[in-house]
């Protein structure tokens, strides 16, 4: 298959019009038609005919199509399902905060870490994301919505250092000063704790901030809702999350879906407590969002205000994610879900 051209840094783009005999601006004429969505190398009008062809001949290049767009009356969140090349879709939401438009962006189809709770892993992993194709996630939902994006979180489907260089190859395209220049303390990455790529990942040095899905604080009630704490664990997780944080100097925070009954007991708070305090890291609690196929209910909100006053009171630096796009399908992975069901019985 035809490699896609949205994929390629400028210095690759240089080294590759220079290989066909192009002066080497060229290459900045095209990454910059790139960054404004164009996908169409006809419509490249800056470049000579003749290369234009040469182009068609050797890449990919295409604009994800809008399979479902939804925009929440509460709030305004705007939740896109985009058709891949291949035919594939994932999810991305757009969310208005006051610290600036964020998009939630998917980095694989499907997943295969088999959270208990989670919509998105239901069907398994089928491929990841390439790199253009999350660059796209973030370029065509500005685009579409007319709304300046500042801020990437990668927590949509997928699980992001399961596709670790395309992820890696990602950030530097959408941080590029000649694209769309986001900067890295802007963009979050989260994962289930992959630990085995924590040391890779502090090594590239990036300014992003690492979230890891914690969702318990000890091994029994981990390994029950979160399969990849099998063979790691959470002191492992702990030791990887501090190293983490000297080699890189940036706080990780942990996310923790409230479950009722299952990780949000006076006890589980307290050693999440011990666990935070442990690697400075902040606790973001999200109420859970109850997914159609799963038996799990979300935390009370009584109940949620005594886990977050153990918290507290342990000298933890506590949020509570604010639920977004309620009336859309917020949790990521369900409105592919529902296209796949709505295939499958047709
Ligand atoms: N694979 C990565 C990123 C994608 S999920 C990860 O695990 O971090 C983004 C966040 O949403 C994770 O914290 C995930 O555990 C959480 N999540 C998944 N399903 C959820 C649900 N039904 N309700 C609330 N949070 C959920």
């Amino acid at each position: 298959m035809k490699e896609n051209i949205v994929s390629l840094l400028p210095t690759e783009l240089e080294q590759e019009l220079t290989s066909l005999g192009e002066p080497r601006y060229r290459a900045g004429q095209v990454f910059r038609s790139l960054g404004r969505g164009v996908r169409d190398f006809d419509a490249m009008k800056d470049l000579p005919l003749s290369l234009r062809e040469k182009l068609r001949e050797r890449y990919e290049i295409y604009a994800p199509k809008v399979l479902n767009k939804q925009i929440s009356k509460l709030d305004g969140t705007i939740k896109y399902l985009w058709e891949l090349r291949d035919g594939n879709a994932v999810e991305t939401v757009l969310m208005q905060y006051r610290h600036g438009n964020t998009v939630c962006i998917s980095s694989q189809v499907g997943c295969r870490q088999g959270c208990a709770f989670c919509a998105s892993t239901i069907g398994g992993l089928v491929r990841g994301l390439e790199p253009a194709e999350m660059l796209d996630e973030v370029l065509f939902t500005q685009l579409d919505s007319g709304l300046p994006i500042s801020n990437i979180v990668l927590m949509g489907i997928g699980e992001p250092l399961d596709n670790f260089d395309n992820v890696m190859r990602f950030l530097e395209l959408v941080n590029h000063t000649q694209g769309m220049n986001i900067g890295m303390r802007h963009i979050t990455l989260s994962t289930c704790g992959l630990i085995e790529r924590f040391d890779e990942l502090a090594e590239r040095d990036l300014q992003i901030t690492l979230s890891v899905s914690l969702h318990a604080p000890d091994d029994e009630t981990r390994s029950r809702i979160m399969p990849a704490n099998h063979g790691r664990g959470v002191d492992a997780l702990m030791d990887a999350c501090r190293r983490y944080y000297e080699r890189t100097g940036r706080r990780i925070s942990f996310e923790y879906a409230m479950i009722n009954g299952v990780n949000d007991s006076a006890e589980h708070a307290r050693l999440l407590a011990k666990r935070a305090r442990s690697v400075g890291a902040h606790v973001n609690l999200i109420p859970l969002n109850h997914v159609e196929e799963r038996p799990f209910q979300p935390t009370t909100q009584g109940h949620m205000k005594a886990f977050i006053r153990i918290l507290e009171d342990a000298g933890v630096n506590v949020t509570v994610r604010r639920s977004l796009g309620g009336d859309v399908d917020a949790s990521c992975g369900q409105l592919r879900r529902k296209r796949e069901r709505a295939l499958h019985d047709a």
